[in-house]
């Protein structure tokens, strides 16, 4: 018999929120002895550091004790993986503890790359800069933005992989409407930085984020990404391979380039492309290793990565692990739905579903325009999805 502080039946990699969600899931399937590994003490929602930023937010309530939201039976072991070995079906923890399992579920999410773009790591300690991407520089965010009156506000967003890559773009909307509000907005320049020739991917929301970039006066460089930064002049460098401009900026807030974990990208879970855990994008199963699986952001997945693919994720990867437990064959299939809800202001939402292929994938059907500009979407993101969250998504009711 395996020692069962070392060997656990389900072992989970990450508790962030696809991996509370589907531990608890799985727990409502009825199955014991699962094991989280998590190193953090705090739990975050991460989708409120763009309402923190734009100011609609407090950044307290986008944390709780990681001990609170642990489901009931689900063993907490407080370290880092950092390595995995799925031949011998084991991973071994910064604390040198090596822990075996029947299953593994990866989910640790993706890694913010401040080193990949020249001066990024340093500018963000200077005065002026921030990103929402992180907790501790949202709030940062927040108090910069609050406080500018005139000059050039420089915001921008990587080339995927991203985690919620168009987020890069919400705490933008809400400052133009709060400086808007209180008439400044004509005396900021504000520049958003894009990788593709449109703010979006799925042409009917582009459509909508532009109309509302062109009535904030915003300066959308398409195609082009953050190539340096320097702090101390506060210039930043942006472009492409046809031609780069320097702009000196009052404010920066800056999302970083991201990618798969870099314990992960070697290991012999990786997929070719990026080092994402490989599985079947519709079955959430390694195609190399049956006993492993994987979800969310640091999963090689076809969706664009989000929280509210997750939803999605958790349910079809507790069944299916659920029913292999049983003996039998894994039939619950993802779709590749993703959402992405865009604050285009401070009281209103372009509430962006779509699948994997691009194309609207609205979750109420016969409701084709849920994706325009509306108030009620601003509620549902503001106000009611934070309480779904802690309360029916990690639980694993939703
Ligand atoms: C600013 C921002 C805004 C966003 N807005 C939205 C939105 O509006 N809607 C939406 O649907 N999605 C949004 N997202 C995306 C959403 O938050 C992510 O897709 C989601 O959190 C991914 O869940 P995950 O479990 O894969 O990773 P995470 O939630 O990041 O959790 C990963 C966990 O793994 C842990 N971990 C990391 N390394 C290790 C290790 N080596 N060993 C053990 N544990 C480890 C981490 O500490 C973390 O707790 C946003 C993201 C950001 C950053």
């Amino acid at each position: 018999m395996p020692d069962s502080s070392t060997h656990h039946r389900v072992l989970v990699i990450g508790g962030g929120n696809g991996g509370v969600s589907v531990a608890a899931r799985l727990r409502r399937q009825g199955v014991g002895d699962i094991a989280l590994i998590e190193p953090r003490v705090e739990h975050v929602y991460k989708p409120l550091f763009s309402h923190v930023a734009g100011g609609t937010a407090r950044a307290g309530i986008t944390v709780r004790p990681q001990r609170g939201v642990i489901p009931p039976g689900v063993e907490w072991i407080q370290d880092s993986v950092v390595r995995v070995d799925p031949e011998a079906s084991s991973v071994e923890l910064a604390s040198l503890r090596r822990i075996t399992y029947d299953h593994l579920v990866v989910c640790p999410g993706i890694q913010l790359d401040w080193d990949r773009i020249p001066g990024l790591a340093r500018a963000i300690k200077t005065p002026a800069v921030a990103s929402h991407y992180r907790f501790d520089l949202a709030e940062k965010a927040s108090l910069l933005l609050r406080d500018v009156r005139r000059g050039t506000v420089v915001f921008t967003q990587p080339d995927d992989p991203a985690s919620c890559a168009g987020a890069a773009q919400k705490p933008m909307y809400q400052a133009c409407a709060y400086w808007r509000a209180i008439g400044v907005l004509d005396d900021i320049r504000v520049i958003m930085v894009v990788h593709g020739d449109r703010p979006f991917g799925v042409p009917a929301i582009a459509g909508e984020l532009e109309r509302v970039i062109a009535e904030y006066g915003i300066e959308l460089r398409t195609n082009s990404e953050l190539l340096e930064v320097d702090g101390a002049a506060r210039e930043v460098v942006i472009g492409n391979s046809e031609g780069t401009e320097r702009v000196s900026y009052d404010v920066l807030n800056a999302v970083p380039p991201q990618s798969a974990p870099d314990w992960l990208k070697g290991s012999a879970l990786a997929a070719d492309d990026g080092g994402f855990v490989a599985v079947d994008p519709r079955t959430l199963r390694s195609p190399r290793f049956p006993n492993v699986w994987a979800l969310g952001d640091a999963a090689a997945t076809t969706n664009s990565k989000c929280g509210g693919s997750l939803r999605k994720q958790t349910y079809v990867l507790a069944k299916n692990l659920a029913a292999v437990l049983r003996g039998k064959d894994p039939r619950w299939s993802y779709d590749g739905y993703a959402v992405c809800p865009f604050t285009v202001s401070r009281s209103t939402v372009v509430w962006a579903e779509f699948d994997d292929k691009g194309d609207l994938a609205p979750t109420i059907p016969f409701w084709k325009t849920m994706y325009r500009e509306s108030r009620l979407s601003w509620i549902f993101d503001r106000h009611v999805l934070p309480w779904v969250y802690w309360n029916l998504i990690l639980t694993g009711r939703v």
